[in-house]
């Protein structure tokens, strides 16, 4: 029978070998022991043990589709990144995640949430790594992995423990705006299509004339924000842990593709250095009054991937990932995530993962990377050697520009950031807490941190805790007080 008359194709060995059954192991007689030649059984028991790779130390949990990004607004005036350039339309990657939980964990566990995005653009890779969140819990990568350990599990009786959590958070004042957001209706948002994404970070543009700019992403739900109280996410992660993944995937399955509207705030280079607090400070948004926002274009998510392992689980989003037009900034944070991704998925899915179809880019790729393990991209020169005169790469630095950056002089030290007027930890949480919320949201965010701060925090924890909402906001600091103290 040829392949073509029949109606489901022939099972083959993973060298495409026909195979005698399916269910059956070799055996010397039908009740005898199994013969080693078994080949089939042995690749099945082999790639079965190997089909999992470490998962992701942090974001581990995620969900994410394939889409495209259209230009509708001309900021060719900031950058001369070419996806941004007007009327582009550019393939792109989104993967959402929470952070501390684990692959299995709820989807509806209080987190942030990442909001990762790759643009197969022109020239090579961009990828923004942001989460639903401005601003984050620290300002140094120094303390990255303290505060990741925090919120992950105890090593002597494996569990998550909210006392090392508040201890890290009231021992680390510049994590209050951030944890003003998590505690608030925001940290745990309706579905992953109900909630915006940022940059976080600042970076740079650099348009044609090689004017700099430095800019912040917004890129705003066109779903509307929507989000769970703490009881229907307790509730629904009982009910349907992968809420999240679901509803991502059955809402484009259904012909409903989700959308977002990206935006930059813009901040003149000359600007940074006279501000009145430091604009690098990831702990820190700038208020929309002072730099309000511009509109890019809009991002929609049509496919969803057709082997979630293939494409959502070996994605590899790297801010590194920085494009002609495209720069980073001096923030501390985002040069320590320059390294710190590349190197992780080298280690989780191997030195060529830039080969693996979600990150492959679209563009020639023509490096002097060669070998190494599961390379199956030749390589792109025969002599693999810069430079030579055998018609290898060249570097275009007419045609591509100079690194966007900035200039840095000065003793090394190790140091904060140099204080500047408004440079202090409390005073846009406080703002948040005072001017952007409403009472009733007021009001869940006291529930969600006095519930959390019954949950098995120590008498000492807790007093600094108080304190530390205090610092906030007097008012919310009392009335937390009052919750945990009281009943
Ligand atoms: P604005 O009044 O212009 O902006 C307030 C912003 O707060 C809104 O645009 C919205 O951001 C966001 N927001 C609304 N509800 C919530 C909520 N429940 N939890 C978290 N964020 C919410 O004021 P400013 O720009 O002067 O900022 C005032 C404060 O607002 C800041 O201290 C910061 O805490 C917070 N904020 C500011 C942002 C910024 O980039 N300027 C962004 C987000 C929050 P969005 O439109 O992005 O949904």
């Amino acid at each position: 029978m040829t392949e073509a008359s029949r109606k489901i194709p022939y099972t083959t060995s993973n060298s495409g070998i026909p195979v005698e059954s399916d269910e059956h192991s070799l055996t010397v007689s039908a009740d005898g022991p199994i013969l080693l030649q078994d080949h089939y059984l042995i690749e099945k028991m082999a790639q079965f043990n190997r089909e999992r790779v470490p998962e992701r130390v942090v974001h581990a949990k995620g969900a994410g589709a394939y889409g495209v990004f259209q230009v509708t607004n001309d900021v060719s005036q900031f950058t001369r990144a070419d996806l941004f350039q007007p009327g582009r339309r550019t393939r792109m990657l989104a993967r959402f995640s929470t952070v501390a939980g684990e692959q299995g964990s709820p989807d509806t566990w209080r987190d942030p949430r990442g909001f990762a995005l790759k643009f197969y653009t022109e020239q090579g890779n961009y990828d923004l790594v942001g989460n639903n969140t401005p601003v984050f819990f620290v300002r140094d990568p120094s303390k990255f992995q303290d505060f990741i350990r925090s919120q992950k599990r105890r090593p002597d009786n494996g569990l998550r423990d909210n006392d090392m959590q508040w201890d890290f958070w009231t021992l680390s004042p510049e994590s209050a705006h951030m944890v003003t957001w998590l505690m608030g209706d925001r940290g745990i948002p309706k579905t992953y299509r109900h909630m915006n994404g940022y940059g976080s970070h600042t970076y740079l543009w650099v348009n044609a004339g090689g004017e700099k700019f430095w800019v912040k992403y917004h890129i705003k739900t066109d779903q509307g924000i929507d989000f769970l109280t703490q009881q229907e996410a307790d509730e629904l992660a009982g009910r349907n842990g992968d809420a999240h993944r679901r509803d991502l995937f059955e809402s484009i399955r259904d012909g409903n593709p989700p959308s977002w509207t990206m935006y930059v705030q813009v901040m003149p280079f000359e600007d940074a250095p006279e501000y009145r607090f430091n604009p690098f400070d990831l702990t820190k948004v700038w208020p929309h009054g002072d730099y309000p926002l511009i509109e890019v274009g809009r991002m929609t998510l049509d496919k969803n991937p057709d082997d979630y392992f293939v494409h959502i689980e070996q994605a590899a989003f790297e801010p590194s990932n920085l494009v002609p037009g495209i720069g980073p900034s001096p923030d501390k944070m985002l040069l320590g995530r320059l390294f710190s991704y590349p190197d992780t998925h080298r280690y989780r899915i191997g030195p060529n993962y830039a080969q693996l179809p979600p990150n492959r880019a679209h563009s020639r790729v023509s490096s002097y990377a060669k070998d190494g393990p599961m390379r199956y991209e030749p390589a792109a020169t025969a002599r693999p050697y810069a430079p030579n005169s055998y018609g290898g790469p060249a570097a275009d630095l007419a045609s591509f520009g100079e690194p966007a950056g900035w200039r840095a002089a000065g003793e090394m030290v190790r140091a904060a950031y140099t204080l500047r007027a408004e440079d202090d930890d409390w005073g846009q949480p406080g703002t948040m807490v005072r001017q952007v919320l409403d009472d009733a949201a007021r009001e869940r965010l006291v529930s969600n941190v006095g519930g959390h701060l019954k949950d098995g925090v120590s008498r000492a924890v807790l007093e600094r805790a108080v304190q530390y909402w205090r610092n906030v906001d007097k008012d919310l600091g009392d009335r937390i007080a009052a919750q945990v103290n009281g009943g």
